[in-house]
């Protein structure tokens, strides 16, 4: 067992970790104040390769490994989790799953420009009535000669407002449940499709939000993803991806948090000494140090699996589980340690706290990875 990162991992790491320091962790307090996502840097990031990491060369990626599309997750996690959110979903909800589903048509249309941060992609599997019960969705899909007329509403869907290309699950068979579920690649601006902005969310302000109202939107069968009634086989795949993008986000913010609170341990005098001589604090801060180093090794032990091309959606539930709720209590204990302080904006825990709050919810909640880990270790299958 070897746990040392190989020279290419470790030169991604410095250039990303370098990025980041510079171009990032300065501006993400505004992004976040203004609500605005920076559109140039993203472009930015497209020309150095940090967006396409893991996509094949063949369509304009980087064609690197899972642990330096990991390092590049945490990285970014480390500066801004909208960022890491954007990175998530274009390129492990998106780009990956046109990369395994599609048709060569469909992969060059869509995966060059994205992997190129030139465009935007949104993953649009949730419902106002059906999130965890995916299955249970009504959107619809029918068929009319060569096209498909779907219909329905999807919500809390991540760059909905934004996307070039949407992946859009509607069932084509309404009495087979998740059997009847069928993916389709919509193109921005097809008529009947229309995006709504979500305001006032606790954390992520800097990444757009958004439902999605369809109504008799007409797509060609040729933008079918996978084939028909396969789509929710095609959604728990992307889920695979991303769950694992966003688990090593919550390493970086966790341990960005971690850095901000050693510093001001340091520094912060009570008592007559530095509050990091007082064992109780540095009992904070070495539970959160344990606690990043547990995550980072499940995100990589999952992203070690993701290279031998086995299966390993129960490490990366683990993954997504253990980190979700990891940065949480990091987050917090964080805040702990500056006291007073961290409960104001002067310092980015109150920032970091806001954003991690979702990654206990989004890309199936802490309940729903409980339940594939408790499946598999039991040798049920998932919603079988
Ligand atoms: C900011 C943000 C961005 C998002 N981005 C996207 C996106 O890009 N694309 C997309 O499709 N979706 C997206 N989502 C939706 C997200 O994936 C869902 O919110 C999530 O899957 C949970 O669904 P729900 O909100 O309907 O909660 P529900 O499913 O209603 O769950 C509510 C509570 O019940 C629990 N629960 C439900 N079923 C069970 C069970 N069987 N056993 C035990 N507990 C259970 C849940 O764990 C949770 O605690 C996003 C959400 C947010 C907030």
């Amino acid at each position: 067992m070897n746990f040392d990162l190989n020279e290419e991992q470790l030169s991604v790491q410095k250039m990303v970790r370098d990025f980041v320091a510079n171009e990032i962790t300065p501006n993400a307090k505004q992004w976040d104040q203004e609500e605005t996502f920076p559109m140039d840097l993203w472009r930015k990031m497209g020309d150095l390769g940090i967006i396409g990491t893991s996509i094949p060369e063949e369509y304009e990626g980087s064609g690197m490994d899972f642990i330096s599309h990991a390092i590049v997750a945490e990285e970014l996690g480390y500066g801004c989790s909208s960022m890491r959110g954007s990175y998530s979903v274009n390129i492990s909800l998106v780009a990956k799953t046109i990369l395994q589903w599609g048709t060569e048509e469909q992969k060059k249309k869509y995966v060059p420009g994205i992997a190129l941060g030139e465009m935007f992609g949104c993953y649009g599997l949730t419902e106002p009535d059906s999130g965890s019960d995916a299955a249970s969705m009504k959107s619809t899909a029918e068929k009319d000669g060569d096209y498909y007329i779907l219909n329905g509403n999807k919500m809390w869907i991540t760059h909905a407002n934004l996307a070039d290309v949407s992946i859009i699950f509607a069932k084509t068979d309404k009495d087979k449940g998740a059997r009847g579920i069928t993916a389709f690649l919509v193109d921005k601006g097809t008529p009947g499709f229309t995006p709504q902005p979500i305001h006032e969310k606790i954390g992520l302000r800097a990444q757009d939000t958004g439902e999605i109202v369809m109504e008799n939107v007409r797509v060609h069968k040729d933008n079918m993803l996978g084939p028909e009634g396969k789509g929710f086989a095609v959604a728990m795949s992307a889920l695979d991806n991303a769950r694992f993008t966003v688990a090593a986000g919550c390493v970086g913010t966790a341990q960005a948090a971690l850095d901000v609170a050693k510093q001001y341990a340091k520094e912060r005098i009570q008592f007559g000494k530095p509050i990091a001589a007082h064992q109780l604090v540095q009992q904070l801060i070495a539970n959160a140090a344990v606690d990043i180093e547990m995550g980072r090794l499940l995100v990589y032990r999952a992203g070690f699996l993701k290279n031998k091309g086995v299966r390993n959606t129960r490490e990366t539930c683990m993954a997504k589980y253990f980190c979700g709720e990891m940065v949480n209590r990091v987050t917090y204990d964080m805040i702990q340690v500056l006291g007073g302080y961290g409960f104001s904006a002067e310092y980015p825990l109150e920032r970091m706290y806001r954003d991690s709050r979702i990654n206990t919810l989004y890309e199936g909640t802490s309940q729903i990875q409980q339940l594939i880990i408790g499946n598999n270790e039991l040798g049920i299958p998932a919603f079988a």
